[in-house]
C-alpha cells in the first residue's frame, strides 16, 4: 500500500512515523509512506499556498492550484484522493478497514479557513473528519488516519491482534492484565490464569459484552450478536439482587 501526504509543514510528520507500528510497516515494506510539502507545486519565488477569500471575512482560504499539480503528479491507478475535513464523513474503525484495502491514499491537508471548494468538488474523492471539533490543520487527523490504516494491513501487528480490538467486532474490548498477578490490592480473575481456554475466551466476551452496555450501547444496535450474547447482555441489565 502506498500513503501519501501533502501538506504546507511536512516536518510535522518526522517524529510521529519514525518510531512505532508505523516505522515498523514502512520498514518493511508493508507500506511506503510519502509526506509531500505543498509549496513544491506553488508558483512564484514565494511559493505562496493561500490567498484572500472571495467574499471578504476574516482569514485564508488555500488556493487549489498547488493541489492539483500535486495530485496530477502523485495520484496511483486506483488511489483514493481524501481530503481531511471537519465537514468530512466522520472516521470509523471500519472507515480505516476499507481504507487499508487500497492501493494508495493520498490525503490533503488543509490549513487557515480551509481548502478552496474546487479541491473537494474536482478533486477529491472523499472527505474525513476525525471528530466534531475544528484542529487548526489537518495534519493530526492525517496522523490519526494513517495509524489507524497502517495497524490493519497484513503482518504490522500480531496475528489476530487487531481482531478483538474494540469496533472490530462491532464491541468494546473487555478489560486486559499482565503481571503481577496482585497489584494495587487489585488480583487477576481467576479465569484468566486457569489455562482453560474455552472459559477465558468466554469470560472475554462476556466482558466485551459488559463494557459495551456499559460505556456505549449504542454500538449494540449493529453489534454482530448471537443467541447467547443476547442472553448475556439480557442477565447483564437485570438490576443487581440486593
Ligand atoms: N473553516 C473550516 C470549517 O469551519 O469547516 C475549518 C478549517 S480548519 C481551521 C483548517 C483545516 O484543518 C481544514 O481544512 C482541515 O484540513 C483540518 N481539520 C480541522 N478539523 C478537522 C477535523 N475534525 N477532521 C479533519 N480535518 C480537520
Amino acid at each position: 500500500m502506498k500513503i501519501d501526504v501533502v501538506t504546507i509543514f511536512p516536518g510535522m510528520f518526522a517524529g510521529v512515523f519514525a518510531e512505532g507500528m508505523v516505522a515498523r510497516a514502512a520498514q518493511a515494506a508493508t507500506c511506503t509512506i510519502g509526506v509531500h510539502d505543498l509549496r513544491r507545486w506553488a508558483e512564484g519565488r514565494h511559493q505562496v499556498t493561500d490567498d484572500y477569500a472571495f467574499g471578504g471575512g476574516p482569514g485564508m482560504v488555500m488556493k487549489p492550484e498547488p493541489f492539483f499539480r500535486a495530485v496530477g503528479e502523485l495520484k496511483a491507478p486506483g488511489g483514493r484522493v481524501i481530503l481531511m475535513s471537519p465537514q468530512g464523513r466522520p472516521f470509523t474503525q471500519s472507515v480505516a478497514a476499507e481504507l487499508a484495502t487500497l492501493p494508495q491514499v493520498l490525503l490533503l491537508c488543509g490549513r487557515y479557513e480551509g481548502v478552496d471548494e474546487r479541491v473537494r468538488l474536482a478533486l477529491c474523492d472523499d472527505e474525513i473528519s476525525i471528530g466534531d471539533y475544528v484542529l487548526t490543520g489537518g495534519e493530526l487527523p492525517a496522523m490519526v488516519v494513517i495509524d489507524a490504516v497502517v495497524r490493519l494491513l497484513p503482518g504490522v501487528l500480531a496475528e489476530g491482534s487487531a481482531e478483538g480490538d474494540s469496533f472490530a467486532t462491532g464491541l468494546l474490548e473487555g478489560p486486559q492484565y499482565t503481571r503481577p498477578r496482585e497489584f494495587a490490592g487489585i488480583a487477576v480473575p481467576e479465569v484468566l490464569i486457569s489455562g482453560d481456554h474455552g472459559a477465558v475466551a468466554r469470560w472475554r466476551r462476556r466482558e466485551a459484552l459488559r463494557r459495551t452496555l456499559e460505556r456505549r450501547p449504542d454500538l449494540l444496535a449493529s453489534a454482530p450478536l448471537t443467541e447467547e450474547d443476547r442472553r448475556i447482555l439480557a442477565e447483564l441489565s437485570q438490576p443487581p439482587v440486593i
